[in-house]
């Protein structure tokens, strides 16, 4: 089955998608309008992003001296994508948006990672303008922010340094006040900025007219030492270029250099940088120092960015998820094409026979459903994600706080359940493929480079776990887990009424238990050394029974429907089982380290490795 039937589905069979035109900020929008945004960027993806997919591959970003030089066709998918509108899509009406749901502007986005992650959907540009809106000037929203809806600038997310990835406490950047006249520039409070930020994607290229760097810096205090901890941390913009009062470039160019490009494993269609700021390579009215214009108050720069974490990190589990669907979807061609091997018993001796399809095997068909399993089930879980943020913005109060709340703990299952098991499933295409699918020759090899990346950025797989153990079901009482407790169980008591869903509906209710009971064992103690020291054991077990809830959930609308003879719902029924089957009983084995706190792991020393 294709790619837009399951998204069809999922949306308006289950999600019921198009009842969102009954909030105010939606009103005007209905089934047709969201299908047209779909429609224009599911062709966009098809024409202008798949064709180039190997070639942005191979043709990595390369720097002559000057300038960074890409793909003519990334230029052309990137202007396609900005004159489509979907840069400001979500913005209002006044802002030259379209006011379109974050759940629809998430699928439409889903068509470009599966056509090509790489060359991209601009995803950071947006959650740089997004975060200008809401903690920006009037005036940087003006100059920064519609400028980046508008396609002229992009923006990058400056954070990490070579020294500090996951620990951004230590980042050492530093911003110092630019003259005495400082607080009076119309563009924000100026300070000049010395530092390295490292593995900063689009970071340095020519698509757009200027680069708008968003960069987490150190403003020093009263000794002139820099603040330990997140607490002395603030954000800056840092334009590439300076511009004046009406966005227009000055003909100054700000003093952030390319130090180096990055030659990553995969996702070579996006930059990757090295940039140092400050450090006179282009001086700024004679000096050195990077030009930078404080966003919000200072100190506070880790709170602006965590704003808009939720959707960066769905954003990044559904670009996990739709790579494992381009595996899938290859995978299951070449299963249906290649002829190898006979049937299994006394039929399968006779050499005079012809072979089958290897879909044919148990075997194959089985990696084919873990395939399908992962990705429909996460696909599903990151569509409920993006539906929650709407109704966190749009919903009434009490509904609001709620959709908040379940964000907190599914956020983490969101990025990471799909950046771990969409990968296994692009493990799994490649071993569908054989030895063909160790070759250049097929595109599964580069479906999997590109995943690999998702455990790492975002925060890493291990900080997300710790995120969630650590903190999210732990956060306001640990209202977010009774929460989704809440929502599990009334799933359970749909499907419990149905005989052909009351076995599932058991055993997803022993995991809930079971994931509710491991959670008070790992914090016994109150140590988060003994809590945490399995957190990713525990993320695991968390993430298999939210997928699990979620695909008796997405289930239950299909029985509702009453058309269970279609191949989409028989596909559906099938994944389910396989998911209850094989995947759930997963879930036991990994709490009990978690339950006992085992420290096997944490005490072994380190002579003994
Ligand atoms: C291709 C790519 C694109 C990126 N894009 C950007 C970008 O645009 N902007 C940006 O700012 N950054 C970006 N990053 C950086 C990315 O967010 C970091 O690589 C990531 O946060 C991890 O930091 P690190 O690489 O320094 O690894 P480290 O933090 O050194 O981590 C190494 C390992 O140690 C583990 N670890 C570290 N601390 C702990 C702990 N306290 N408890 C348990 N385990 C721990 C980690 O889980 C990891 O497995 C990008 C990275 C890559 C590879």
């Amino acid at each position: 089955m294709s790619f837009r039937p399951t998204l069809d589905f999922l949306l308006y069979g289950w999600l019921k998608a198009e009842r969102l035109n009954t909030r105010e900020r939606f009103a005007d929008h209905t089934r047709e309008t969201f299908d047209a945004v779909l429609d224009t960027c599911e062709r966009i993806a098809r024409d202008k992003y798949a064709p180039h997919n190997r070639l942005v591959d191979t043709e990595e970003p390369r720097f002559d001296g000057e300038k960074v030089i890409l793909p003519q066709a990334t230029h052309e998918a990137n202007r396609a994508y900005a004159e489509s509108g979907m840069l400001s899509a979500a913005q209002d009406y006044d802002e030259g948006g379209m006011q379109l749901p974050y759940t629809i502007e998430a699928a439409a986005n889903a068509f470009f990672a599966l056509a090509s992650v790489s060359i991209g959907s601009s995803m950071l540009t947006k959650g740089n303008a997004n975060l200008l809106l809401v903690h920006g000037t009037e005036m940087q929203k003006a100059v920064f922010a519609r400028n980046e809806f508008g396609g002229r600038f992009s923006g990058t997310m400056c954070l990490s340094e070579p020294q500090a990835g996951s620990s951004l406490s230590d980042i050492t950047t530093r911003a110092t006040p630019d003259g005495a006249d400082f607080e009076s520039d119309p563009l924000g409070p100026r300070f000049r900025l010395k530092g390295n930020k490292m593995w900063i994607s689009s970071g340095e290229h020519e698509l757009t007219e200027n680069i708008v760097h968003l960069v987490l810096a150190k403003i020093p205090g009263p000794d002139g030492k820099l603040i330990p901890g997140t607490r002395g941390i603030s954000l800056f913009i840092v334009p590439k270029k300076l511009v004046d009062t009406e966005g227009r470039l000055t003909g100054e160019r700000n003093d952030v250099a390319l130090a180096g490009l990055n030659h990553k494993l995969g996702w070579r269609g996006t930059t990757n940088t090295l940039l140092n700021f400050g450090e006179g390579k282009y001086p700024v009215r004679g000096g050195a120092g990077a030009v930078g214009y404080l966003v919000g108050k200072p100190h506070e720069g880790l709170r602006c960015m965590f704003h808009m974490m939720n959707e960066a990190r769905i954003g990044v589990g559904l670009a996990a998820v739709m790579l494992g669907f381009a595996g899938y979807y290859a995978s299951l061609d070449y299963a249906k094409n290649r002829p190898q091997g006979r049937p299994t018993g006394p039929a399968g001796k006779d050499p005079a026979q012809p072979q089958v399809r290897i879909i044919e095997h148990a075997d194959v068909k089985r990696m084919l459903l873990a395939q399908k399993a992962y990705c429909e089930g996460s696909l599903a879980l990151a569509l409920y994600c993006a539906r929650l943020v709407d109704e966190q913005h749009t919903g009434e109060p009490q509904a609001a706080d709620e959709a908040r709340l379940l964000l907190e703990v599914l956020t983490p299952i969101a990025k990471s359940w799909p950046s771990e098991f969409c990968l296994e499933a692009n493990s799994l295409a490649i071993q569908i493929h054989g030895g063909y699918g160790y070759t250049r020759d097929f595109p599964v090899e580069q479906y999997w480079r590109d995943n690999r990346l998702n455990m790492i950025h975002e925060g890493t797989h291990g900080i997300q776990a710790t995120d969630l153990l650590g903190r999210k079901v732990l956060m306001e009482g640990g209202k977010g887990l009774q929460l989704l407790a809440a929502r599990i169980n009334a799933t359970i008591e749909s499907a419990i009424q149905r005989p052909a869903l009351a076995e599932h509906a058991n055993a997803l209710g022993r995991a809930l238990q079971q994931v509710g009971a491991a959670t008070k064992a790992a914090w016994a103690t109150g140590e988060p050394g003994d809590a945490l020291a399995n957190a990713v054991p525990y993320m695991q077990a968390f993430g298999h029974m939210v997928l699990a809830w979620i695909w008796l959930d997405v289930l239950l609308a299909d029985t509702q429907n009453a058309t269970e003879t279609i191949a989409g719902n028989v596909g559906r029924a099938g994944a389910t089982a396989y998911f209850y089957h094989y995947e759930l009983p997963k879930v036991e084995a990994w709490l009990q380290v978690v339950s006992r706190r085992d420290r096997t792991c944490a005490d072994l020393p380190e002579s003994a490795y």
